[in-house]
């Protein structure tokens, strides 16, 4: 007797939850949950947690869903038939990964003029510095495209100028994007209203700065802050990158992984949907693995990648290649190391 396929799911977000729901609807499918902590982040509460209108856990749900079974964990690699989760390797049918992007960072725990944040935790971490500013200005930075929920930086400005002007405070908000203008791949109306909003709640709008995204990490200010308007809080929308997870098989000069119109990606087996995924092409070939850009492949966290976020847990937690259980087996081609060097970030557009 065959057992049903075993689809992972990776990502607790929308998308990941969309495809368990869709999944869960079909008939002979088993499926599997990945998700750190079992936690499920619902990201445009971010705003009012910025602005300490919430805690960060008022958008934040333990992920229960009947006939799912929930891994608690990160997945830290995946091959056409395996997922790499806590060290070892899980034999799957099919992955369907919803990782969203990834954030750089921003500044160090010891800047005090800047802070970067772009998620519901990130921003509890640093409302009360916001929420400590008074008097001055305060610049809201978009360090480079794409990013996610383009209107979002437009909203975080205008509701601390409304908060300033509602306290009386002399408050000055600016937002800085390198955008000549704002959404302008979505036509000129949606840009028009943000802009007619911000000047409505007093946010000067300063279209076409461009930042350094490598100097925001060391904490550097961008320009305007070298004269007489200098910011007296720098709050950046991070630069964006794909997933380590699904790095190697994104376009060399987006974050975003392309798949065709199955959200097939040119790993045999593996799908990719939600943030982390380019708008599906119609039509579109996908070079099928093995006859794609490497004759192999594994896509997994990059020894070299410049968050040590991913770093760390890699070398703490090294899928093992055993044949013992049910669910952990060799990967293919065993001997490579599930931390292969050079998987580095692909970067998107400035
Ligand atoms: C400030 C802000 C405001 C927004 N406002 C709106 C709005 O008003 N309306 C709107 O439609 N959209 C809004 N968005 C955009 C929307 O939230 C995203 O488009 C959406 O969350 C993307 O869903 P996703 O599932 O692809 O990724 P995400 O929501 O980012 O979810 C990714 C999931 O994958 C998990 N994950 C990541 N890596 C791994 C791994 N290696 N292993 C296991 N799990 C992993 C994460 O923990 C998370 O659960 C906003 C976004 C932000 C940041």
């Amino acid at each position: 007797m065959t057992s049903a396929p075993l689809v992972a799911v990776v990502g607790a977000g929308p998308a990941g939850l969309a495809a368990v729901r869709r999944l869960r609807a079909s008939r002979g499918v088993r499926v599997v949950l990945v998700v750190p902590g079992g936690l499920s982040e619902y990201l445009p509460g971010t705003l009012a947690v910025a602005t300490g209108d919430a805690r960060a856990a008022r958008y934040r749900t333990r992920v229960q869903l009947a006939g799912v079974e929930v891994v608690s964990d990160r997945a830290e690699a995946v091959e056409p038939g395996a997922l790499g989760t806590a060290g070892s390797w899980r034999r799957v049918d099919a992955v369907i990964a919803a990782p969203g992007l990834a954030l750089h960072a921003v500044g160090s725990a010891t800047s005090r003029s800047i802070v970067g944040f772009w998620d519901p935790t990130g921003a509890e971490a640093v409302a009360p510095r916001i929420g400590a500013v008074e008097r001055g200005v305060v610049d809201v930075v978009i360090s480079s495209l794409p990013y996610r929920c383009p209107p979002a930086p437009y909203g975080l400005a205008m509701r601390l100028a409304r908060r300033a002007r509602r306290l009386g405070l002399p408050l000055h908000v600016r937002l800085l994007t390198p955008e000549q203008h704002p959404l302008a791949v979505l036509g000129r109306t949606l840009g028009d209203a943000l802009v007619a909003g911000c000047e409505d709640a007093g946010v000067e709008v300063r279209l076409g700065t461009l930042v350094d995204p490598d100097a925001l990490a060391e904490g550097k200010v961008p320009a305007p802050d070298n004269g007489p308007d200098a910011a007296d809080l720098t709050i950046v929308v991070p630069q964006h990158h794909a997933s380590p997870l699904v790095a190697d098989l994104a376009d060399a000069n987006s974050p975003l992984v392309p798949v065709d119109a199955r959200f097939a990606t040119e790993m045999a087996g593996v799908f990719v949907v939600g943030d982390a995924a380019a708008s599906p092409t119609p039509g579109r070939r996908i070079p099928p693995h093995g006859r794609g850009r490497s004759p192999r492949r594994q896509c997994c966290p990059s020894s070299a990648h410049p968050s040590s976020a991913w770093r760390a847990p890699m070398r703490r937690r090294r899928p093992r290649r055993t044949a013992s259980s049910t669910t952990a087996r060799a990967p293919t081609g065993a001997s490579r190391s599930p931390t292969p060097a050079g998987h580095h970030r692909k970067g998107g557009p400035p």
